[in-house]
């Protein structure tokens, strides 16, 4: 059997090379269009950074996994054909700033159809609005030739920084497809390529309309959760309770559950946003403003988190950063990756450069050209459907990207710790201390540091959800 990946991307390219790796029967074939990627795929510098990854990537490549920009050769060759596409949130248009846009998608169908020799299966591996299914079968359907397409969803649940663990030993594998004679053949062939590691009993077979919206439920889930304990820390900070202690005594609780209790400046990433508001314009479409309204608030937790950390910033900081010099600690979205899509460190460190902080980032895996890429976007508002202004020329000259921890914090007036990376827990915080302008403050947006021991020391701390400083 060949299979084809369209989309070497954070999903794509981890989740091919595992199936390489289980499957030495199968040849498995990424392709992309940006010629970059697939050139660092082929390199030893892979353009994305996932535990384990270089590893798997090294036994398979070659020999039955090879990255390619030649799109339409391995896509008319291979028996089933994954696409795992970006669908970014819309920016213009109808549904602008919250439908998702399928044009890349759209057009790897298109170029589907336009190739195909023989019978496919195309999955569905990015995620799209339910739904999705009907229109890809239509634009095959009209321009197959002939040819025989079958339509599969299949949801990718992998989390970056775990992606390798997560796919080697998946909770489940969702696949979706039609109640046909065709459709149940294809997802028997597709059972069968999981089936080389993923026990029968975890890969669970739906509808196709059930498979794409579990995936937008599962993402509505985990950012509701992350925005509940977030809710949880502002109230915990104005009475005094200690949210660690709250999360620790709810999450114990069976029916709920311990993961994904952390308290933070507020989660990020490419998928939880975008996904939400997809949900969002889904229902409001359907007719259901209620419900929208629900998942709409659980982004709007997440921005207010953001501005309340900002903000919390500036007040104990005598209610102003001009000029003062702050260590950013941390820029990826979370730890163990190196992707800034929708990390909180773009909207705090544009707080405080709004309040003419000067800033000296630090991220073990983000480059600078990465981090000034981020802060000088223009940035889209979902609330209001409109392109915000990026930074000013000016604004921009305050930022100072630094590859040690230390020497980002040389002279600082504040620490902030924006990603949870393990490092920022073994620090030497009396050697930063002692380099720090006082009062030295730190602000820890994830929780990471041992606040009665930084006390001791000497730094005012703020932390999410504990009991200010005495
Ligand atoms: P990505 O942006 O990293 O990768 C997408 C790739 O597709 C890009 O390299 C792009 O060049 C390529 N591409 C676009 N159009 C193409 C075309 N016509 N032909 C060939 N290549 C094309 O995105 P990602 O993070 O891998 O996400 C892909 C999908 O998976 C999205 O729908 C996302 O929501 C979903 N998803 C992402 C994650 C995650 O953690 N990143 C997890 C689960 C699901």
């Amino acid at each position: 059997m060949k299979i084809c990946c369209i989309g070497a991307g954070y999903v794509g390219g981890p989740t091919m090379a595992v199936i390489a790796l289980k499957c030495p029967d199968i040849q498995v074939a990424v392709v992309d269009i940006s010629a970059s990627r697939i050139s660092a795929w082929n390199s030893d510098q892979l353009p994305i950074f996932e535990p384990g990854l270089d590893e798997v990537v090294k036994q398979c490549r070659e020999k039955n996994l090879f990255f390619s920009t030649d799109v339409e050769k391995h896509v008319s060759a291979a028996d089933l054909v994954f696409v795992s596409v970006n669908t970014p949130t819309k920016t213009q248009g109808l549904g602008a700033g919250k439908a998702a846009d399928l044009t890349y998608w759209e057009s790897a169908a298109r170029m589907i159809a336009d190739v195909s020799k023989s019978d496919k299966i195309v999955v569905e591996k990015s995620t799209v609005p339910v739904k999705t299914a009907e229109a890809i079968e239509k634009i095959l359907t009209h321009n197959s030739k002939g040819i025989n397409f079958q339509i599969l969803s299949n949801p990718e649940f992998l989390a970056e920084g775990t992606a390798i663990e997560d796919l080697f030993a998946p909770d489940r594998v969702l696949i979706g497809g039609r109640e046909t004679p065709g459709g149940k053949k294809a997802i028997e062939t597709l059972k069968g390529v999981y089936a080389h590691w993923v026990p029968e009993e975890l890969i669970i077979c739906t509808n196709l309309w059930s498979a794409e919206l579990s995936k937008l439920a599962a993402n509505a889930f985990l950012a509701q959760r992350i925005s509940s304990v977030n809710a949880m820390s502002a109230l915990c900070e104005a009475t005094g309770a200690d949210v660690s202690q709250v999360s620790h005594a709810v999450g114990k609780d069976t029916r709920i559950g311990p993961k994904f209790l952390n308290a933070s400046v507020g989660f990020g990433g490419s998928c939880f946003q975008k996904d939400i508001l997809n949900l969002v314009y889904i229902c409001e479409c359907n007719g259901l403003p209620e419900v929208a309204n629900y998942w709409k608030q659980v982004i709007k937790v997440n921005d207010y988190q953001k501005s309340r950390f900002v903000n919390r910033i500036v007040s104990s900081m005598f209610n102003t950063v001009s000029g003062k010099k702050f260590a950013v600690l941390g820029f990826a979205f979370k730890k163990d990756t190196g992707d800034t899509r929708e990390t909180p460190a773009i909207d705090v460190c544009k707080g405080l450069l709004g309040d003419k902080a000067r800033l000296s980032i630090y991220d073990p895996q983000v480059s600078e050209d990465q981090i000034q890429r981020d802060l000088t976007m223009k940035k889209f508002d979902w609330d209001h459907p409109i392109h915000l202004q990026p930074l000013s020329p000016t604004a921009v000259k305050q930022v100072s990207v630094v590859w040690d921890a230390y020497e980002a914090t040389k002279d600082a007036h504040g620490v902030c710790i924006l990603t949870e990376w393990d490092e920022f827990k073994k620090l030497d915080y009396q050697k930063i201390y002692d380099n720090m302008q006082k009062p030295a403050f730190l602000f820890d947006g994830r929780n990471v540091v041992d606040v009665k021991k930084l006390r001791d020391i000497g730094f005012i701390v703020y932390s999410i959800g504990k009991p200010l400083d005495p």
